[in-house]
């Protein structure tokens, strides 16, 4: 219930407003955010790799209204790549984006999306390093997954995220396990109706082990983005099942979101890719990490009352 009036939250342009001016908000968005800056994420990347972890960089921002908006998130997805290029990571620096931010929701939008993505993602082929599209509202799951099929004709790299929650995806992580295949296996943190998709909490992790038996049995690259223990342990012992070599698999977690464990696993010879987040629309992906947690809320209510 909480978490569905958060989810529902993340939409409403008054509160939004509310939230974003309250001053005790920042203390608790930098735990998740990086920074509003690219500067402030190149920092915070710089850091991570010491620490021996991959990172994507996400440039936040979403649900854009206009064109304009849209080719404002190209922009800003080149100019990240700019600045990666500089650490010379290759791989081991990314970068995800929504499509949304690109203009998917726009009349025309699935076009538009993919003409503005196109050049991030050959930018980042350039660099020897690749874009992972993020899943949003299952609605456009279907528009994302054929950006997908024809940005990996000329970029096979291009990654994508299927959610363990929504029905459809153990057919889609079978149509999507082929060679070089690189997919981002993830909870989903969208508020999605009991018609296409799991509600309760332990069908969606039943579903998430379906889908990850399906991805680790096969030819391309897992990505496991969870930060569940009980999850990132059997992929694991799937890993070891299938004889994965350690490049052959990762596992994803949040920038902020344990950070211990993401360097004790690096540290143990895991793979392990920090999703790092920055810019100054970070509203809905900070009230999304407000949503999966209540503890998180209770931290966010605690911070604006001792501000
Ligand atoms: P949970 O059972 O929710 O959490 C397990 C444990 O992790 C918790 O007990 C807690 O210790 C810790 N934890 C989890 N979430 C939080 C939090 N917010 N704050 C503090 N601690 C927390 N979802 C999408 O729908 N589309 C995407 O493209 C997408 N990309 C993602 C990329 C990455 C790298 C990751 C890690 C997640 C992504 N998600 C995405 C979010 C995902 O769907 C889940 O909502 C989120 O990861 C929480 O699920 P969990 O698997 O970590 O398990």
């Amino acid at each position: 219930m909480l978490q569905q009036t958060l989810l529902a939250a993340s939409r409403r342009p008054g509160l939004r407003r509310a939230v974003v001016a309250h001053p005790a908000t920042r203390r608790v968005v930098d735990r998740f955010v990086a920074g509003e800056t690219l500067d402030d994420a190149l920092a915070a990347v710089h850091a991570l790799a010491a620490d021996g972890l991959a990172v994507t960089l996400d440039h936040l921002g979403e649900d854009v209204t206009d064109r304009a908006e849209a080719v404002r998130s190209r922009d800003a997805c080149l100019r990240a790549l700019d600045g990666l290029a500089s650490f010379g990571l290759g791989p081991a620096a990314e970068v995800s984006v929504k499509l949304s931010a690109f203009g998917q929701a726009l009349p025309g939008g699935h076009d538009v999306a993919l003409e503005l993505v196109r050049p991030v993602v050959e930018a980042a082929s350039a660099l020897g390093t690749t874009v992972t599209l993020d899943m949003e509202e299952s609605a456009t799951v279907d528009s994302t997954l054929a950006a997908l099929a024809d940005l990996r004709r000329q970029h096979p790299g291009t990654g994508a995220v299927l959610q363990a929650m929504l029905f459809r995806s153990e057919a889609d992580a079978e149509a999507l396990a082929s060679p070089g295949s690189r997919v981002r296996l993830v909870k989903g943190a969208y508020d999605e109706p009991a018609t296409v998709a799991h509600r309760r909490r332990k069908d969606v992790d039943a579903a998430y082990v379906r889908c990850l038996r399906l991805l680790m049995a096969g030819p391309g690259h897992p990505m496991i983005g969870s930060h569940d223990p009980a999850l990132v342990a059997r992929a694991h012992e799937l890993a070891a099942q299938h004889s994965r070599s350690a490049d052959s698999w990762e596992v994803q977690m949040l920038y902020g979101i344990r950070p211990e464990e993401q360097r004790r696993l690096a540290a143990a010879g895991t793979t392990v890719r920090a999703y790092v987040p920055y810019g100054a629309d970070w509203y809905g992906y900070f009230m999304r990490r407000l949503a999966e947690r209540p503890a998180n809320v209770a931290f966010f209510l605690r911070s604006l009352l001792t501000r």
